[in-house]
């Protein structure tokens, strides 16, 4: 199996400025063309460390790939040493990257200075990988192992974008040209509702009767559980019916927890539902802060169902922008029942819309009480019911939930529950809403 080894470059990683994101991305991407990363480290940017690391990796891996240290800020620090160990020390002008780097300054009103201008300089003998984005272009070397073996070292920008599209259009094509890769088939379900454990309880029958080679991983986070079949090593279209037939009877056991597959969120199957059925939103937020509509407008074409949304903050706010009964606010405190349905039903109203969902709650660190302690939300939902000789009825129902004691979580967690409960009763499953557990 070809093995790869990852190295970032840079101080701000090392001292948790900067999250490493980089390697997980590539990560992926390595493993979903059956390539193997085997290792990931992150060195500070100076010649010694970054020269040792590519030195170790080097026994080991078939290809070494690193990020960071490229750009004219940098002093060009990974350049330089690569090109002290593979290039003798020579640097050579690289015309196209010259201007290239000469037409994107100019175009961005930029001055096209020395430094710039230096980072057309690329070690001798390597190949220029250039950067249609960027200026800092990447570097692949070849090298042969002990063994006569040949390997890969390949230097990229730490930009995120810019090291995404060489490593998309340049890196993957080179490495699949000189390594033979083993076949693997990925496929990933998103669900969202049941914690872990009682997601495994759940699936238990289905897990057991998987065939050996197909491999099952849990891979939880605030927004769901991921479940991935992976097949290695095996002919990929009978592995990819294979996980196709098994996640088609797996849907049947989760089917209110289904929220489809990879990259399938809470809001894309939302957004989904809505536009299946020409229906529109509106979104009464308090303690979320217009987390929600930032995630449904997230999505493109969210002007499709999403009419508007108002970040009622304050009492004074849901009462004049909502409709909230000041007197209600006033017995039963913003963080309730009745405020919750009050704002929806103000959102509904207010933006004429046929579903609206709401949030009011205890984000904290400070304001929690005993009866109310931090992390305590109540999630509103109003929709018109249609009624026979009528015009349709607006109803609204509030869920309460308790999270935790930390402010960015409870958000996250209240605006993606407070999707879901508008998902669950969309596709009807009101009954499976009522024990959605807290993940
Ligand atoms: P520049 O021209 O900006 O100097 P560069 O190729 O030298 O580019 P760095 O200076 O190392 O790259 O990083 C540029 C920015 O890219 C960093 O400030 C950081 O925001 C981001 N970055 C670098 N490495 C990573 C990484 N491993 N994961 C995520 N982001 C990263």
């Amino acid at each position: 199996m070809v093995s790869i080894e990852l190295i970032t470059v840079g101080d701000e990683l090392l001292i948790g400025q900067v999250v490493d994101t980089n390697s997980a991305w590539i990560g992926r991407e390595l493993g979903n063309i059956g390539a193997q990363v085997d290792r990931i480290v992150s060195v500070h940017d100076t010649a010694e460390e970054i020269a040792g690391a590519v030195r170790t990796a080097l026994e080991r891996a078939d290809a070494v790939i690193l990020t960071g240290g490229l750009g004219p800020t940098r002093d060009d620090i990974t350049k330089r040493t690569l090109a002290g160990l593979f290039s003798a020390g020579k640097m050579v002008r690289d015309e196209a990257v010259f201007e290239q780097v000469r037409r994107m300054t100019t175009e961005r009103g930029m001055a096209f200075n020395a430094l710039n201008q230096a980072q057309a300089d690329v070690p001798e003998g390597c190949t220029v990988l250039p950067n249609r984005l960027g200026t800092a272009p990447g570097m692949l070397f070849e090298r042969e192992g002990a063994g006569g073996e040949q390997k890969l070292v390949v230097s990229l920008p730490g930009v995120p974008f810019e090291m995404k599209a060489l490593v998309e259009e340049q890196v993957i094509p080179q490495i699949r040209r000189h390594f033979a890769l083993r076949a693997v088939v990925h496929r990933t379900m998103m669900t969202f509702g049941l914690a872990e454990s009682a997601l495994a309880t759940t699936i238990a029958p289905w897990e057991e009767a998987l065939p050996e080679w197909l491999h099952l991983a849990y891979l939880p986070n605030p927004r769901g559980i991921r479940l991935r079949l992976s097949a290695y090593d095996v002919e990929p279209q009978t592995a990819r019916e294979e996980i196709e037939a098994r996640f088609r009877t797996l849907e049947g056991y989760i089917a209110p927890y289904l929220l489809g597959y990879e990259p399938a969120s809470v809001e894309s199957a939302v957004a989904k539902l809505l536009a299946e059925r020409g229906a529109t939103l509106a979104v009464a937020e308090s303690c979320t802060g217009g987390a929600i509509s930032a995630r449904i407008t997230a999505l493109a074409g969210a002007s499709e169902y999403y009419l508007g949304g108002v970040t009622s903050y304050s009492n004074t706010a849901k009462t004049a922008m909502l409709g909230v009964s000041a007197a209600d606010i006033e017995r039963h405190g913003a963080v309730s029942e009745t405020v919750a349905c009050q704002m929806a039903e103000g959102a509904l109203r207010r933006f004429g819309a046929d579903f609206a969902v709401s949030t009011t709650g205890v984000a904290g660190p400070g304001g929690g009480t005993l009866e109310k302690p931090v992390g305590t939300v109540w999630m509103g939902l109003a929709w018109r019911e249609p009624a026979a000789d009528s015009e349709p009825q607006v109803q609204s129902f509030a869920r309460l939930m308790r999270f935790g004691e930390l402010r960015e979580q409870n958000i996250e967690r209240a605006a993606t529950h407070a999707l879901n409960m508008l998902r669950l009763h969309l596709l009807g499953f009101q009954e499976a809403f009522q024990q959605t557990g807290m993940l």
